[in-house]
């Protein structure tokens, strides 16, 4: 491991930058070249089929036969004029990952002449090709569903999401129709599916608000006719040098180190966010960039994170379902790009015991047609009865359903970043700030708000005395009027909600679907009560809106929280307020099927009974199988390994004692260091004979889910945790020499 380490070369790879006739392109210009944008499809087809493609994607209609027949004619040529040889039904199944397969343009034509057959090659690619395709899907999760029903899954194109072209193997290049996956009867099999009908939820809620609340003359159509929501991920990730990962099993298997002593040094290394990039990563970092810019990604941020080796990349926002789609491509990107750069990404939650985990901050907001948002407090909050209602709608759904949006980001990987030891707890609280804190109290207490709206309060101005410093030239910067909370789940952050509990792994997908059912339900209750509120009121006056702010400031008041949420004096406050705090995925996952989150799924159309009873199956199956992965390689490791290390190591040194006797010399230090490692030995072994029979065990339970995944939380885990502590001990007693995989600070320091 030494000499490998010492081969380490941290040179970046060169990348070319695209040029123009020896001049770098622009940005602006490389953006979005790999899509079949809009814009392209104007240039490209003829005008009527365009106007028929967005009479259809903005009714929501299904796309007739020649209409597809024309784009998928012009889309072929397009991308076979990239370079693109193939096509690929790009779909989002239950596995946090995406799927493709690759299907040629290429097609025979036989005619049969007085000569016999004749074979002509042709390129074809048809509006039914476009529109549909059936993956052999047996080898996605369905939960059950497909046995019950239908053997067959079917990929259908997502008009809303623009298709693109990817550079494949040999520099050819793969034409992408993202698409939904679904049963015979309709039934979601995937992941946008569902997103999509809960973004559906929420715009025909927040209409319905909107056109209560911001009436327009009788005759004329509602101000606004859609609302979005909208979303911005930003994604933490570790890299770290392949060479190194590939000799991890458990890294490899499992995304997480299952062993592994943490680095002396770990503790000074808050100093590294924000600090200098490595020279290798940021070649890694540009050359991601610049292929998500061609894809039409807007990533406009990367930066150092807090452990060694983490960083983070984040878009500007766009669309939910758009930037769900593009955070998987940013993920997918960057484990290719990586890899040219003889670097890993790890997108796991936590991948090192004891070190800062990663997260995937989901940035939300709604935002009307007219690309107004929702959340935007304004100079005045305290009298915008809009943004309030929305705020409190938001709040709501947090207080009301805190539990399934805890369930929306359970993962086996995630539990190490949720409720486990040195990690947050798993309770479901929102951060205000001061501003908006003092605005909601104000109207609950019936009492003016104190002036915040002063600039003076607004400003800080870096010309001013503090430090006496002549610094006029600088301009006086706005201050961020929502304080930073780093520890909470779910925070304002000036215009937009940041659920932050997200894991880096997952699909930000179902997460974003919970969060939008529940607001969605949340805006609908607080219309029902408005109406009820203004009686024979043709319009709710701002005294009824007021009146039921004021009710749901009051009731979702023990979801606030602003101090520290990784304290232990939070867990116990909240368990006084009564608010779940879930700490397992056994636990989470049954959220699914408790009565009051089955309703107002259902009631709002974004799942049917059958579609959660499914999830809640794949998810647990996921959950226990996870786990069992993760102890079947960390017995793998222990024995053929760890053991093996230590018991060279020992008798290396008990031969060395027995030498040192012979010639008469104190062997005292070698004693000590061989009592020392023996209780860890027999504890070691005792406790991975142990871990292999309940493995077996829980294994043999695959016809009962949920003991599976009761079994793998409560059996395994701490099993294996006892299984770590020895090794962790030997590991810090065994010879470099002797020890067979890279330690945390040859991970964690070679990039
Ligand atoms: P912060 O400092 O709050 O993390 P940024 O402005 O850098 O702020 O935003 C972080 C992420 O939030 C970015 O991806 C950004 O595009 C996104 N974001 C900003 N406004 C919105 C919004 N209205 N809806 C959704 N995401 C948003
Ligand atoms: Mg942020």
């Amino acid at each position: 491991i030494a000499s490998i380490v010492a081969g380490i070369q941290g040179n970046p790879r060169h990348i070319e930058f695209p040029k123009d006739n020896g001049k770098p392109r622009y940005t602006s210009d490389i953006y979005g070249e790999n899509v079949f944008s809009l814009k392209e499809m104007s240039r490209t087809l003829p005008k009527p089929v365009y106007q028929q493609f967005l009479r259809q994607i903005r009714g929501g209609q299904t796309l007739d036969k020649t209409t597809a027949d024309a784009i998928a004619h012009a889309v072929r040529v397009w991308a076979m004029d990239r370079g693109a040889t193939h096509f690929t039904h790009w779909f989002q199944p239950q596995t946090d990952s995406t799927a493709e397969k690759h299907d040629a343009f290429l097609t025979l034509k036989s005619t049969f002449t007085p000569h016999g057959e004749e074979v002509t090659p042709l390129d074809v690619f048809s509006g039914s090709q476009l529109l549909q395709s059936e993956p052999d899907a047996s080898s996605f999760p369905s939960g059950g569903m497909r046995t019950t029903f239908e053997a067959r899954g079917y990929t259908v194109w997502d008009t809303k999401s623009p298709m693109f072209i990817q550079e494949g193997p040999h520099r050819t290049s793969i034409l992408y129709i993202p698409s939904v996956f679904i049963s015979y009867n309709g039934e979601a099999l995937d992941e946008k599916t569902v997103l999509l009908r809960s973004s559906e939820a929420l715009s025909k809620a927040a209409c319905e608000l909107l056109a209560l609340i911001d009436p327009v003359p009788a005759g004329h159509p509602p101000r606004v006719g859609h609302v979005f929501t909208t979303l911005g991920t930003e994604q933490e990730y570790f890299l770290i040098d392949r060479s190194l990962y590939a000799l991890r099993p458990d890294l490899k298997t499992t995304g997480r180190t299952l062993l592994g002593r943490l680095p002396p040094r770990h503790q000074q290394l808050e100093d590294h966010y924000f600090g200098r990039i490595p020279s290798r990563v940021l070649a890694a970092m540009s050359e991601c960039e610049l292929e998500l810019y061609k894809l039409g990604v807007p990533i406009k941020t990367r930066h150092n994170e807090v452990a060694p080796a983490q960083f983070e990349m984040a878009p500007i926002f766009e669309e939910a379902m758009i930037a769900v789609d593009h955070n998987l491509l940013t993920m997918d990107v960057m484990h290719k790009v990586a890899h040219r750069h003889k670097l890993k990404v790890l997108y796991h939650e936590k991948p090192f015991k004891g070190v800062n985990g990663s997260g995937k901050h989901c940035n939300w907001s709604m935002s009307t047609d007219a690309g107004e948002n929702l959340l935007d407090p304004t100079v005045r909050p305290e009298s915008n009865y809009r943004f309030l209602l929305f705020l409190v709608a938001t709040l709501k759904a947090v207080h009301d359903y805190g539990a399934i949006l805890r369930a929306g980001i359970a993962s086996a990987s995630n539990e190490h970043r949720l409720g486990a030891n040195e990690a947050p707890p798993g309770i479901i609280s929102a951060f205000l700030g001061d501003h908006l804190t003092e605005v909601l109290n104000s109207l609950e207490e019936g009492r003016p708000i104190k002036n915040f709206s002063v600039p003076e309060f607004q400003t800080i101005k870096l010309g001013g005395t503090v430090l006496d410093l002549k610094v006029s030239n600088l301009p006086t910067i706005s201050r961020d009027l929502t304080d930073r909370n780093r520890t909470s789940p779910f925070a304002f952050t000036g215009n937009k909600f940041e659920f932050r509990a997200v894991g880096s792994k997952q699909s930000p997908s179902f997460p974003v679907t919970l969060l939008n059912a529940a607001v969605a339900a949340s805006i609908i209750e607080i219309t029902e009560r408005l109406r009820k509120q203004m009686g024979d009121k043709q319009y709710p006056s701002d005294q009824d809106k007021l009146v039921v702010i004021k009710e749901v400031i009051k009731e979702t008041k023990n979801i606030r929280f602003e101090g520290d949420n990784y304290s232990d004096a939070w867990v116990k406050e909240a368990a006084k307020r009564g608010l779940p705090n879930i700490n397992n995925c056994v636990d989470a996952f049954k959220q699914l099927t408790d009565n009051k989150h089955v309703e107002m799924l259902t009631k709002t159309g974004i799942f049917s009974t059958i579609e959660l009873q499914s999830r809640y199956h794949i998810l647990m199956e996921k959950y226990a199988k996870d786990i069992l992965i993760e102890a079947s390689t960390l017995i793998g490791m222990i024995n053929q390994q760890v053991l093996p290390a230590a018991y060279a190591y020992r008798k290396d040194v008990a031969q060395g004692a027995h030498l040192l006797k012979d010639v008469d010399v104190d062997a005292q230090p070698e004693v000590v260091l061989l009592k020392e490692m023996s209780p860890h030995l027999s504890a070691l072994q005792k406790d991975v004979a142990e871990l292999e029979k309940q493995v077996e065990t829980i294994s043999d339970k695959h016809e009962d889910i949920e003991a599976m995944a009761h079994g793998a939380c409560h059996q395994l885990l701490p099993l294996m945790e006892k299984v770590r502590e020895h090794a962790d001990a030997l590991e810090g007693m065994t010879g470099d020499k002797y020890w067979p995989m890279p330690r945390y600070t040859e991970l964690l320091f070679n990039i």
